[in-house]
């Protein structure tokens, strides 16, 4: 999973998609956080890992604060990967808008002929501690590129034996600590949920209204092209039909009038078509088919929202897409299908054992936890599953800094949010 991360990073990087996003960052919490996630890594190694600052402390500052993170875990990791029984030390020095932060350790040093390659994509070097410790060596390569993306630079001196230090400068002004976030008051429930009847062959659009609308406790019944649209009109009530306008079998038009003719149990159902076209002349002809309104492809929440206001719905709750479309798509496009369904079974399998891990985890070690839930929530976020990561993310902050409620209450909610992650994956 990792490795495939790894890979999505690069290709987005260099698709140009990567750019850095400027948030108050508090330095010295983010230090704290990779050393303390790394002092298994450190006793392991029997290494000491320390950090601090050389000069005045300047906690928060505009920075990138995941960038940040993944860089320096990366710098960090690498030290105490290299590093048995010495010491690795961060050092961080803010002055003049630009923050320099060095990761000395007193490892095995890199030997000269690799140190002009370490920035490129899969070099490790070859020793047989390399091979001992394993890795893909792209952390280096995504970490220069991580650096480049916050318009810093990175360096390294070494030598073989005595240790390395890497060196990393970025320009970062200072930033106030932001205001206590403020609980987000939650939407209503719509007074009258309707039931809806959506017409739609395009398995992904199908997928996006139907997220959309139940996210907003609406029940969606779907048909996959326009006879099928037919058939469930003719047999059950809707309180509103979708109409998509070209489609196999029976395109929109033919089955809206046919809905109308038929005298089913939606011959007077409020239908809407959707579609691509917005011409004005068009609009007109699916009225003259029966259809009582038109909304374009792509949709939008508020869109939708609105013809369903005119359908006799109440504001509906706010809400999120389960899982981020163009993200999983990517994640799609960069492994082939194949892999994808691999690497996606793989990760179904880890979180129903984490599922069940935390269920029994009431009394173990709370950092145990907050750690195997950040591993899945990362895993999470490469296909997308941002519910699931928000909710793993909850359970990762309730575990280092909440009650034993907070912790237990997260817990609680995941199987709900991981069975409707799993369905709208299946979906994809
Ligand atoms: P990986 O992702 O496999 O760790 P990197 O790109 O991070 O690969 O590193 C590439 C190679 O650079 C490593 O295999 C190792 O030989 C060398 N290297 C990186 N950091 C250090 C360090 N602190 N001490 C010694 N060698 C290092």
């Amino acid at each position: 999973m990792s490795h495939v991360s790894d890979v999505l990073d690069i290709s987005r990087y260099d698709a140009g998609k990567v750019s850095a996003t400027l948030e108050p960052v508090n330095i010295s919490d983010l230090l704290q956080d990779i050393i303390d996630s790394q002092s298994g890594m450190a006793s392991a190694q029997e290494t000491t890992l320390d950090w601090g600052w050389d000069g005045p402390s300047q906690h928060w500052v505009f920075s990138d604060g995941d960038r940040l993170q993944h860089i320096l875990m990366n710098l960090i990791g690498n030290a105490l990967k290299f590093t048995k029984r010495g010491r690795v030390s961060v050092t961080v020095n803010w002055h003049a808008d630009q923050m320099w932060i060095a990761i000395e350790d007193t490892g095995i040093g890199i030997p000269a002929e690799l140190q002009g390659h370490i920035f490129e994509d899969f070099v490790t070097g070859n020793t047989s501690y390399d091979r001992e410790v394993g890795g893909s060596g792209l952390g280096l390569s995504i970490a220069q590129r991580f650096v480049s993306v916050l318009k810093g630079e990175i360096s390294f001196t070494s030598q073989v034996g005595t240790g390395t230090t890497f060196r990393v400068t970025f320009p970062a002004t200072l930033a106030q600590a932001p205001a206590p976030a403020k609980a987000v008051p939650q939407g209503q429930i719509p007074n009258t949920p309707l039931r809806i009847l959506v017409v739609e062959d395009n398995e992904i659009n199908r997928f996006l209204v139907r997220e959309m609308l139940q996210a907003d406790g609406h029940t969606v019944v779907e048909a996959h092209d326009g006879q099928q649209g037919v058939d469930l009109a003719a047999a059950e009530h809707f309180d509103l039909i979708l109409m998509d306008i070209s489609m196999p079998v029976l395109d929109g038009r033919s089955a809206t009038r046919q809905i109308r003719d038929g005298g089913g149990a939606c011959a007077r159902t409020r239908i809407v078509a959707l579609t691509a076209n917005a011409l004005a002349e068009e609009r007109q002809v699916f009225l003259s088919d029966g259809m009582d309104d038109v909304l374009t492809k792509p949709l939008t929440k508020s869109d939708l929202r609105e013809i369903l206001a005119g359908s006799g719905a109440s504001p509906p709750k706010v809400s999120r897409h389960i899982v981020d479309l163009a993200h999983n798509a990517e994640t799609k496009e960069v492994l082939g299908a194949e892999a994808y369904l691999k690497v996606l079974g793989r990760f179904k399998a880890e979180v129903d054992q984490l599922i069940s891990w935390l269920q029994q985890s009431q009394s173990m070690d709370r950092t145990d936890i907050a750690a195997e839930v950040h591993k899945i929530a990362g895993n999470a976020a490469l296909f997308g599953a941002q519910e699931m990561r928000d909710a793993l993310l909850h359970i990762e902050n309730a575990a280092k800094t909440g009650s034993h409620e907070d912790v237990e209450q997260g817990i609680a909610l995941l199987p709900d949010i991981w069975r409707r992650s799993k369905a709208a994956l299946a979906e994809i």
